[in-house]
């Protein structure tokens, strides 16, 4: 087992981290920018190194500087949270080189998954289900009109080194593939410094469901279920849900062992995501998270397993403590994004929080960094916390979800917790009846 994990990254999940390191008995090394002096995830670490200036490029994204800070307090292993550096293979190779282990998958699985014509090439020999589209980038109009008329429209134009939902256009006619094609490659471009794009068909109404995996490396695999994260907003996750209101056990199964075997075969190591859109009984692959996630609460709730444990276990060289038999779905969770933003608009509210007062009781899990006097630095992600929510059923989880939201009480900024309030109480949520398009329909209706 590792004497000492340096944690890079901050916010919520450096202390979720810490925390599951101080469990194991396993020192810790906050490291944070100058403007996180006074964070939460300094304060309760047992060492921490500034790293840096606030610019996420001079601090948390400086390798340098944490490989640096991983020589001087001795520590033997990284942990990279989400976001930052948690998808940089050339870290994990850094890191790999200076003996200090990535408590992640190896460079080459990160790299491979990052590229996403390679990483769907990898999905489909892997037998997992890929959305029907060219094999690889298309070349010119021609290809890409022969492959629309073979897949059918609506079609979707796709950046190949794309991320972040850009560089994507839609095509619904083949009067509109030109064009389309022609501004998807003019932003690749731009944006990535590649403009190499491919197509694939258009799926209309889809719900986003993504399955929770974990790999030993050495040719074991197992998942966790699924989450359903069709709650979104410009591409970013919103509320997630464990499991899918849409999905059926006979359904959740299959889907599961197919993205088992594949990170079994793959020779994967620790934690990952294999991302789907899903319509009509169908499931079709979009891309893998070589990383935890934000919304990994959800599956902790209804599984009872510390994901961030299994992730420090598998890199230590101990394997998985799990064996797909021993994983059980108990009941319903749901996370809440909380966000230091305009709850219509979403435009940033930095500033200071007066008052911070979190919820409890029975099923009841808030992660957050923040508390009552602190100051939101203007310089990173929004997120301030995540609300997450157990019930023994769907039912119960919401009626405990619209209590907890009640006595949630942040002052001094905006957030999005007045969007939570009433979505707990519209009917197509309660029902569970959404797709990937239905949050931004209904702001769009509510403005
Ligand atoms: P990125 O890496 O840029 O986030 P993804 O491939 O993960 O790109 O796609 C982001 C989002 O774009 C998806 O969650 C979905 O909303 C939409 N999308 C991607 N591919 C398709 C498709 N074939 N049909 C419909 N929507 C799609």
């Amino acid at each position: 087992m590792f004497q000492k994990i340096l944690i890079a990254n901050r916010g919520e999940i450096a202390l979720r981290v810490l925390r599951a390191a101080k469990e194991l008995g396993i020192q810790t090394v906050a490291v944070h920018s100058t403007a996180d002096a006074d964070a939460m995830h300094v304060r309760l670490a047992d060492e921490s190194v500034c790293i840096g200036p606030p610019p996420s490029r001079d601090s948390y994204l400086n390798i340098h500087q944490i490989v640096a800070a991983c020589e001087i307090t001795g520590a033997d292993a990284v942990h990279p949270g989400y976001g930052f550096l948690s998808e940089n293979a050339k870290f994990a190779d850094i890191l790999a080189a200076h003996n200090i282990t990535f408590i992640g998958p190896s460079g080459d699985h990160i790299r491979i998954m990052g590229d996403k014509i390679e990483a769907k090439r990898t999905a489909k020999r892997l037998g997992i289900p890929v959305v029907p589209g060219s094999e690889g980038a298309v070349s010119d109009e021609k290809e890409a009109k022969r492959v629309a008329a073979e897949i059918g429209y609506p079609v979707i134009i796709k950046a190949s080194a794309g991320g972040g939902g850009r560089g994507m256009k839609v095509a619904l006619t083949e009067a509109d593939l030109e064009i389309a094609l022609a501004t998807a490659r003019t932003e690749a471009g731009a944006a990535f410094g590649d403009d190499a794009v491919y197509i694939e068909k258009y799926l209309q109404k889809p719900r986003h469901i993504e399955v929770q995996i974990f790999g030993d490396g050495a040719g074991k695999g197992v998942h966790l279920g699924e989450r359903d994260c069709s709650l979104q907003r410009r591409h970013q996750k919103v509320w997630e849900e464990a499991n899918s209101p849409a999905l059926n056990s006979e359904e959740r199964s299959r889907i599961g062992d197919i993205c088992a075997n594949a990170v079994a075969n793959l020779g994967y190591s620790g934690a990952g995501t294999i991302e789907f859109l899903y319509e009509n009984g169908e499931f079709y692959f979009i891309e893998m998270n070589t990383r935890l996630q934000v919304e990994h609460t959800i599956t902790e709730a209804i599984t009872g397993i510390d994901l961030v444990h299994e992730q420090i276990r598998v890199a230590s060289g101990g394997g998985l403590s799990i064996k797909q038999s021993d994983i059980r779905f108990q009941g319903h969770a749901i996370e809440c994004r909380i966000n230091a933003e305009d709850p219509r608009t979403f435009a940033p509210s930095p500033g200071t929080i007066t008052h911070f007062h979190t919820p409890g009781g029975l099923g009841i899990r808030v992660d957050s960094g923040v508390y009552s006097g602190y100051r939101i630095p203007p310089y990173y992600d929004s997120l301030i916390g995540k609300l997450i929510v157990h019930g023994r059923n769907r039912v119960e989880c919401m009626m405990r979800l619209r209590r907890a939201l009640d006595e949630f009480v942040v002052d001094g900024i905006n957030t999005t917790l007045p969007l939570f309030r009433d979505l707990v109480g519209n009917p197509d949520i309660a029902n569970g009846d959404y797709d990937i398009h239905w949050l931004e329909k209904y702001l769009a209706k509510s403005e």
